[in-house]
């Protein structure tokens, strides 16, 4: 039996690997189930998955866990540090889906412990990319990304050379004001933000579809993931999100991902590798589809895409400190105090004044100096927000 542990298992991602792990029950030990503030979605998949622990991230919610789960043997834990403990016990296989920088720490301990890390949490590598790396190989644990586009760049490169890559195209729906008159975009609320065209997805990261930082994130994810020179990193707009990403090699070859927007494909993918198993995912019919689009992805209309060329030329802790001030930009937006088209500037004004303690000189970079940008940019976003607020 495969050990398993789902970090964020109450999300979108988690429940999705949820899905797919019941479907073949028998083959897995449920080791860790996680959760942010849901308990009773929480509590219902730990009754039914049996994980050796499930833990909540908040303290204050440790008894009513404790009561929801009371006879059934799953030990309840609440905290930073049960967290920490629980991403630590050994399993073969983690699903990293907690979203935010709240994912890298329980990542970080899962590679420590050797596991195989799944994952979905885009942040660790925009955060800490070369110490995730570095921790994978240091402890012979594998990463496999999660992220539709990085498992579609993933899968192109099978067999292939890296030094043969020309480029890569990140593809991106446009999220819900692609096709919105420019001028209206300050007026943009969250709940309209908060409604994708194509994928069901968590709250916070479909209004960065919309805002395109979570492209933004996905090319800074892309260049330290494969390593890839951010000049060779592109992306288009594809409105029907079928093409997931594409690989363009020195012969001119473009390898294209094709398939339906459902993130089942690339979870099972990572859950199987390096084989390949039927998944409950909806064929393509080629003909039903008829046509696909492209459209070029204007930096007026979206300039986390300019920002993220900044944070992949300047490399270092930029990228923590980037995503730093774009969750607090992005919490200041969901909570009215500033408009859609503030969070960029928010961003763009604390990347501009931070200027995090050094990394070492060889580009390595430990996790205390992660958090330490981490929180130096939640406070200079604390004033540009305020500075903005309404
Ligand atoms: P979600 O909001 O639906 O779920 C997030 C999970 O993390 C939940 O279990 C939540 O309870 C937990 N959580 C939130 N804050 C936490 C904290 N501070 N500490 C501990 N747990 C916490 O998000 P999602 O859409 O499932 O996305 C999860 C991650 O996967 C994100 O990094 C996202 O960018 C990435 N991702 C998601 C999709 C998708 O289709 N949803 C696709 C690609 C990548
Ligand atoms: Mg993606």
């Amino acid at each position: 039996m495969r050990r398993i542990s789902v970090f964020g298992a109450t999300g979108s991602i988690g429940l999705n690997t949820l899905d797919l792990l019941r479907r073949d029950r028998d083959a897995y030990e449920i080791v860790a189930l996680t959760g942010g503030r849901n308990v009773a979605r929480l509590v219902e998949l730990a009754r039914e998955f049996r994980p050796a622990v499930a833990v909540l991230s908040d303290e204050g919610d440790l008894p009513a866990l404790r009561d929801g789960l009371a006879g059934t043997g799953v030990e309840a834990a609440a905290g930073h540090a049960a967290l920490i403990e629980a991403a630590s016990r050994p399993a073969d296989w983690v699903m990293s889906a907690i979203v935010g920088a709240a994912g890298l720490e329980p990542g970080l301990h899962a590679l420590r412990a050797g596991a195989t890390l799944a994952l979905a949490n885009k942040e660790s590598m925009v955060c800490a990319g070369p110490l995730m790396l570095e921790t994978a190989r240091a402890h012979g644990a594998a990463i496999l990304p999660v992220d539709s586009e990085h498992s579609a760049v993933f899968q192109a490169l099978i067999g292939e050379d890296l030094a043969a890559v020309e480029r890569v195209i990140i593809t991106a729906s446009g999220g819900a004001f692609r096709d919105w008159p420019l001028a209206d975009l300050a007026r943009a609320t969250p709940e309209q933000a908060a409604t994708h065209p194509n994928w069901a997805m968590g709250q916070r990261i479909t209004i960065d579809s919309a805002s395109m930082f979570n492209k933004a994130l996905e090319l800074i994810e892309t260049k330290e993931f494969f390593g890839i020179d951010p000049g060779r990193i592109e992306t288009v707009v594809h409105p029907e999100s079928m093409i997931h990403a594409l690989v363009g090699f020195v012969d001119g070859a473009l390898m294209a991902h094709v398939g339906p927007p459902d993130m089942r494909h690339a979870i099972g993918f990572a859950l199987h590798h390096p084989a390949r198993r039927t998944l409950p995912v909806e064929r393509l019919d080629l003909v039903r589809l008829g046509t696909l689009s492209f459209r070029t992805a204007c930096e007026d209309r979206w300039p986390a895409l300019r920002l993220a060329r900044e944070v992949m030329r300047a490399g270092g802790l930029s990228g923590a400190v980037f995503n730093a001030a774009k969750e607090a930009a992005l919490d200041a937006f969901v909570a009215r105090r500033i408009g859609f088209t503030q969070m960029a500037e928010v961003v763009e004004d604390v990347l501009d004044r931070t200027t995090p303690e050094r990394d070492a000189a060889d580009g390595a970079i430990s996790l205390d100096t992660v958090l330490h940008a981490d929180q130096m940019a939640r406070q200079a976003a604390g004033d540009a927000i305020a500075a903005r607020a309404r």
